[in-house]
């Protein structure tokens, strides 16, 4: 191609979106599906965010302390959600609304940013690899192969929300959630680094009709006919 430019693009489908649209549970079958990494991005931020709580009130404000503990903590995350750090399981602790109301702040700091953005480069680059989050299309990775933004009606994505908590047995109050989802969509919208926005060539899904499992098909489908993936031809199971 003489003169001409070689763009390289990541395997990796970047799906972000709003609270409560059901990324999560969608990426975590996309991959299995198609047998790529899955990194729910957004537990990385919890982490930090619960890790923080556990510090006397006057250290939690202190953005050295919350960079030097995203560069720190060994956050591991399994195949089946499970989410430890330095050797404890954290996967429930880390969904309080306790959590969910403290992890913007600490999203907002540009270090804790920095650190997780990296080590989320470092494991996408591994392998195929499925990624969720608020900026995995614009600022971890602009070159990703397949860019997807998932959004739903708010009624919609608090009745999910709501489902979801009761469902890991929590006692879910839906006007509390309805403010908490509000308010961090409003501030992971204005931040000023890694701002919730839709990549100019992300494909939108709007889910407000559609269950989980129609997402999945159609994301899976954009995947297998995207020759970055090299999966054209392979036939889906
Ligand atoms: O996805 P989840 O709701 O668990 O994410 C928790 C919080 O982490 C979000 O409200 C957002 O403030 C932050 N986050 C982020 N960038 C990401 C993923 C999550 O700022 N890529």
């Amino acid at each position: 191609m003489p003169g001409g430019q070689v763009i390289h693009m990541m395997k990796v489908v970047a799906i972000d979106g709003p609270v409560g649209v059901g990324k999560s549970t969608v990426a975590a079958q996309v991959a299995a599906e198609l047998g790529f990494r899955h990194l729910d991005t957004g537990a990385m931020y919890r982490v930090v965010a619960w890790k923080l709580m556990q510090l006397p009130v006057e250290q939690q404000d202190n953005h050295n302390i919350m960079a030097d503990l995203a560069y720190r903590l060994r956050i591991s995350l399994g195949a089946s959600g499970e989410v430890t750090v330095d050797g404890h399981d954290v996967t429930d602790a880390i969904r309080d609304e306790a959590v969910s109301r403290f992890v913007s702040r600490v999203a907002d700091v540009r270090t804790v940013r920095e650190a997780l953005v990296a080590q989320q480069r470092r494991i996408g680059s591994e392998r195929p690899a499925v990624l969720e989050g608020r900026d995995i299309g614009t600022v971890v990775f602009p070159d990703a192969a397949c860019k997807i933004y998932l959004d739903a009606s708010p009624e919609v994505r608090v009745e999910r929300r709501v489902a979801q908590l009761r469902a890991s047995g929590r006692n879910a109050d839906r006007a509390e959630v309805r403010a908490n989802l509000m308010e961090r969509d409003a501030r992971d919208r204005v931040r000023p680094w890694g701002a919730l926005r839709v990549a100019e060539d992300a494909t939108i899904v709007d889910s407000t009709c559609f269950d989980e499992a129609r997402v999945v098909e159609i994301i899976c489908a954009l995947v297998r006919e995207n020759p970055v993936f090299g999966l054209h031809g392979v036939a889906a199971p």
